[in-house]
């Protein structure tokens, strides 16, 4: 019966849920019976919470309809034979503490978990790859290296790859740091005479967490100490995880030797949410917070807040305030007043004459040469990716934008959009530049 459910589930959910939830369990088959032992308490709720009313239903499939019983529980087939239930009872309730303990000292916020991670087109395969990285720590890929724009669950992710090493395994050493905290670490080891105290810490640890290491640029002392504990922990196979607001080769300010080298593993982005991802987020948060939050709302919120998850985060924390603060229910009209400044805020900043300035600023031009009829490339192209973001960011259409393009035709701004959009795909460039320029834009 368990093989049979076993084989099925393998082909129903993806090869790093199957890996990281299915996998490790054991089963007891006792005629309608199955008994899972997870190997602990995590994997068990997670197994338990997504799994069981599938298994519950494939169960009753394979046995022709009698009605199975699941139980979940914590330890392995051998225990239970050994009747050794009260030791691992025991066991359970005392590496619980000490798990909270052992992540404060990683620096790892017990909140950003797979769990709380809503997953969705823009962050699928950065999340199947940290996924893959908490199972497999130091032979999955080696360095990963998540980067996208701000607020868009980089740090999250990490994170949560961070917790689950710690939690499947209690002897794993994980240290999470900010580029900007490893700088200063390494300033106060200095200073104290404890550089060597300071390069053993971080070259014996079996998971390096270190977040935005743009934050390294132009710091040489800081990036040849990194550079030795990245080849250190390189060389032991210990898993180095970094991330970044861009691709690895652009990051600006940082040595030849180190961009290479973290392009050595698996590089994943994380996208801008889609309006699905971001209103999944919304009422994940609520729920969190045990706040009721009705789909209009969630819509409302997701389609007006494009910019990242941080903000989403932000408007729905208004929300939650101000019901509170004036005991009123969350509805679309109280939504549309608590976060009218917020938006308006917002609207103000997309115009298109913002946009013309910020794409002149970006490509150090003047704005008044970018709209005038010349054609050289030079100027053609920042005009382009210019009128396909006021299409994409404003509401005008497309003879409007046209029109404050120094008085194009419509059909001006569509052959723009469309060569924009083929060339985002087929040159790195452009599409780090459109990318680029929607974060500076939406920030
Ligand atoms: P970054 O490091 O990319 O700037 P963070 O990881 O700090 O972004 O994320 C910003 C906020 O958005 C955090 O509170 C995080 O929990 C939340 N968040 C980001 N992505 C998701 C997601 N996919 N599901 C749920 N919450 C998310
Ligand atoms: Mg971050």
């Amino acid at each position: 019966l368990w093989e049979q459910c076993v084989r099925q589930l393998k082909g129903e959910l993806t090869s790093a849920e199957f890996n990281t939830w299915i996998l490790p369990l054991q089963a007891r088959v006792d005629g309608l019976q199955l008994q899972l032992y997870a190997p602990n308490r995590f994997v068990l709720d997670w197994a338990q919470n997504h799994y069981e009313k599938r298994l519950l239903e494939l169960c009753t499939l394979f046995s022709e309809g009698s009605v199975p019983q699941i139980t979940f529980e914590v330890g392995g087939v051998e225990h239970r034979v050994n009747n050794q239930t009260d030791r691992d009872q025991n066991f359970i309730s005392a590496v619980v503490p000490e798990l909270a303990q052992r992540r404060s000292n990683a620096h790892l916020n017990p909140d950003f978990t797979f769990e709380t991670f809503v997953e969705g087109k823009s962050n699928q395969l950065a999340r199947a790859a940290s996924m893959q990285i908490g199972q497999n720590p130091g032979t999955a890929y080696n360095p990963l290296f998540i980067y996208g724009g701000v607020g868009l669950g980089k740090t999250h992710l990490m994170h949560a790859v961070g917790n689950i090493i710690l939690s499947s395994n209690p002897t794993a050493r994980v240290v999470y740091l900010h580029s900007e905290r490893f700088v200063a670490e390494m300033i106060k080891a200095l200073q104290h005479n404890k550089i060597d105290d300071f390069k053993k810490t971080y070259r014996s640890v079996n998971a390096l967490l270190i977040d935005d290491v743009q934050f390294f640029a132009g710091k040489e002392r800081s990036q040849e100490e990194f550079f030795h504990t990245f080849n250190a922990l390189f060389d032991s196979r210990q898993q180095i995880i970094l991330t970044s607001d861009r691709f690895p080769k652009e990051v600006v300010g940082l040595e030849e030797r180190l961009k290479s080298r973290f392009g050595w593993g698996l590089t994943v982005s994380i996208e801008p949410p889609d309006l699905e991802t971001s209103v999944a987020i919304l009422h994940c948060k609520a729920t969190q917070w045990g706040v009721e939050l009705p789909d209009d709302v969630a819509f409302f919120v997701g389609r007006r807040i494009r910019s990242n998850i941080r903000e989403l985060e932000g408007a729905l924390r208004r929300l939650v305030a101000n019901a509170e603060f004036t005991g009123k229910a969350i509805n679309l009209e109280f939504a549309k007043h608590a976060l009218r400044d917020m938006l308006a805020a917002q609207d103000k900043q997309v115009s298109v004459e913002n946009i013309q300035k910020t794409v002149a600023e970006y490509f150090k031009l003047r704005t008044s040469d970018m709209l005038s009829p010349k054609r050289s490339r030079s100027l053609a192209r920042p005009r382009q990716i210019a009128m396909t973001l006021a299409k994409e960011l404003t509401k005008h259409s497309l003879p409007e934008i046209g029109n404050a393009f120094g008085g194009r035709d419509h059909t001006t701004v569509l052959h723009a959009t469309r060569k924009i959009k083929s060339l985002r795909e087929s040159e790195a460039g452009v599409d780090e530049d459109y990318k680029n320029l929607l974060r500076i834009l939406n920030s």
